[in-house]
C-alpha cells in the first residue's frame, strides 16, 4: 500500500481567544463562484493536474494523510490531527475555477509550464531562463492559490491577489517563490503543506487594527520542490530575504540570470521540514519588526 507520508496536509495555528468564533465559511455554501473571476460555472478539479498521473502513478489502495495543525491547552504548543484518507495526494480535487477560466488562461497556463516542469521533477539537465522562471513562478503561486481550497477554513490569500495573478500573469507583489533541487523521499509524491492565516498589527499610537494576508505553500515533486510566502504586507520579502543560503534558488521577484539545472546543491527531508514551517518559526513576527505596531500573527 502506497501511503503518502505527510502529504496533503494544511498547518494552522491559532489564536486561542479566535476558536470560539470560527464556523464553517457561509461562502462555501449554495453556488460557488470561481475564486480567480468571480464566474460561476465552477467544476471539480485536481489540485495537481491529471497529465500529472503517468509521472506520479496512483492507485485505489494509495492513500494521504491530511494533518492540521491547531492550538492546545498549553498556548505555543500545537496539536497535530491527522487522518488518512483515501486516494493518492494527487487526486485531490478543489472547486475552484470557471470553465472560461479552465479553458482559457489557467488552461495555456498548464500547457505552458509542462515542458519547463517536467526536467525539473525527473532531473534532468536543463536551462531555466528568466522567462522558464517567471512562468514557473506564476503557476507555483497558482497551486498555492487553488491548494487553498482543500481545506477552506481560514484565508491566507486575498481576492486583490487572485485577480493581479490571472490578469498580469505575474505572482502578485509582495509573493516570493523559491525552487530547490530535492533529495529526499518524503515530498516527493506531491507532498504539500500550507500554513496560513493572517497578520494583525495594531499601531500603537491608535485603536485601528490592521490586517494582512500571509501563507506560505511549500511542495514537492519528484526531484524539485517550491516554497511561495506571500501576504499583501510589502514588508514579506525582506523578512524571507536570505533563503538562497540554504540550497534554495529564487524564482521570483526576478533575478537577472539563468538557472542550470540541477543545481550544485540539493535540499533534503530536514530542510524541507523546516522550510515548511518557516512561517510559525519563533520570532519572525515578533514586536522588533516595527516598533510603532504590536503584531499578532493569528490563523
Ligand atoms: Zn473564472
Amino acid at each position: 500500500m502506497a501511503t503518502c507520508g505527510l502529504l496533503f496536509a494544511q498547518l494552522f495555528t491559532h489564536c486561542l481567544h479566535n476558536m470560539a468564533k470560527r464556523k464553517g465559511t457561509p461562502f462555501l455554501r449554495g453556488r460557488r463562484k470561481c475564486i480567480f473571476c468571480g464566474g460561476f460555472g465552477v467544476n471539480k478539479e485536481h489540485v495537481f493536474g491529471k497529465w500529472l498521473k503517468p509521472y506520479f502513478p496512483r492507485d485505489e489502495h494509495s492513500t494521504h494523510t491530511f494533518g492540521t495543525v491547531g492550538p492546545s491547552a498549553i498556548w505555543g504548543i500545537p496539536k497535530i490531527k491527522e487522518n488518512v484518507r483515501q486516494g493518492h495526494v494527487g487526486t485531490s480535487k478543489v472547486k475552484v475555477a470557471c470553465k472560461n477560466c479552465n479553458g482559457g488562461w489557467l488552461g495555456t497556463m498548464e500547457e505552458t509550464v509542462k515542458p519547463i516542469l517536467i526536467p525539473l521533477f525527473t532531473c534532468e539537465r536543463t536551462n531555466l531562463s528568466p522567462e522558464h522562471q517567471k512562468i514557473l513562478a506564476t503557476w507555483v503561486s497558482k497551486t498555492a492559490m487553488t491548494s487553498e481550497y482543500a481545506n477552506p477554513r481560514e484565508d491566507g490569500i486575498s481576492q486583490e491577489e487572485r485577480e493581479w495573478l490571472m490578469n498580469k500573469l505575474e505572482p502578485p507583489p509582495h509573493w516570493v517563490v523559491w525552487i530547490a533541487n530535492y533529495s529526499g523521499g518524503d515530498w516527493s509524491e506531491l507532498g504539500a503543506i500550507q500554513n496560513r492565516g493572517n497578520l494583525q498589527a495594531s499601531p500603537i499610537s491608535g485603536p485601528n487594527v490592521i490586517k494582512y494576508y500571509v501563507h506560505a505553500t511549500t511542495f514537492g515533486m519528484g526531484r524539485v520542490v517550491f516554497l511561495v510566502v506571500g501576504s499583501t504586507w510589502e514588508a514579506i520579502p525582506e523578512i524571507f530575504g536570505g533563503l538562497e543560503g540554504r540550497g534554495m534558488l529564487r524564482l521570483w521577484p526576478p533575478i537577472p540570470r539563468s538557472i542550470l539545472w540541477p543545481p550544485f546543491e540539493a535540499v533534503g527531508d530536514p530542510q524541507v521540514n523546516a522550510m515548511a514551517n518557516i512561517l510559525t518559526e519563533s520570532g519572525r513576527f515578533d514586536n522588533s519588526l516595527n516598533p510603532l505596531a504590536k503584531w499578532t500573527y493569528a490563523m
